[in-house]
């Protein structure tokens, strides 16, 4: 199974990314947290990051894509499957990972769209910050990447409908309900996308693209 995440901050991708990877044990690919450790190491990456997750601003997309680069091989290697959270965050993200992907014979089954309420979403990052004390979860920063959200990621969704891979799941219940409803909707897809040879698959998503 190979799912890409598309959700604003709050909605629970972590969570519910890390619930489908152990699931269809395959690899939670979490571009955020592959970024945190940088920092919390101080490599020089992390060092070049710093400055824009703590701004809720994107890093810059060759950063991310060069991670998710070597991610995803190791992913192919370890049995083909992925759970990818947090990426893409824009449409030049999108075409992108979808070439590197295709490139790898992996392209996504599925693209996870997590829907939730503005204000649930900073209620449950306002609530976090005080457990996690994640630097970027402060009220001005959290406003910043909801916008972000809506303004440069949200619009990627189009895309994910076109080719027929979007599946998308009210996120405001509880965290426990949601994950139900998801691993529901993604064992019913399970003997399609097992069944499907990714050659054939990425032919019949661009045929209807
Ligand atoms: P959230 O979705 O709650 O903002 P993430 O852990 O997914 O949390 O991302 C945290 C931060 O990491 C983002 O605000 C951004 O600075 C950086 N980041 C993560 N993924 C990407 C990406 N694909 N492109 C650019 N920046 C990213």
């Amino acid at each position: 199974m190979r799912v890409l995440m598309i959700a604003p901050p709050g909605a629970g991708k972590g969570t519910q990314g890390a619930l489908i990877a152990a699931h269809f044990k395959v690899p939670h690919i979490a571009t955020g947290d592959l970024l945190r450790a940088h920092v919390a190491r101080h490599t020089h990456l992390g060092q070049a990051v710093k400055q824009y997750l703590e701004r809720g601003e994107l890093v810059p997309d060759e950063i991310v894509l060069d991670m998710v680069r070597l991610a995803v091989i190791a992913a192919k290697d370890a049995g083909q499957g992925y759970v990818l959270d947090g990426i893409p965050r824009n449409m030049a993200q999108a075409r992108a990972t979808y070439t590197i992907v295709h490139e790898l014979g992996m392209t996504a089954n599925v693209a996870l769209h997590l829907i939730a309420e503005d204000q649930e979403l900073v209620r449950r990052l306002v609530a976090r910050a005080s457990l996690e004390g994640r630097a970027d979860d402060t009220e001005s920063v959290i406003r910043r990447r909801l916008t972000l959200y809506k303004e440069v990621t949200h619009p990627i969704l189009a895309w994910y409908a076109e080719r027929g891979i979007l599946l998308s799941v009210d996120a405001m219940p509880p965290a426990e309900q949601v994950g139900q409803e998801i691993l529901g909707a993604l064992e019913a897809m399970r003997p399609l996308v097992d069944g499907v040879p990714d050659r054939l698959s990425s032919l019949s998503a661009q045929r209807r693209s």
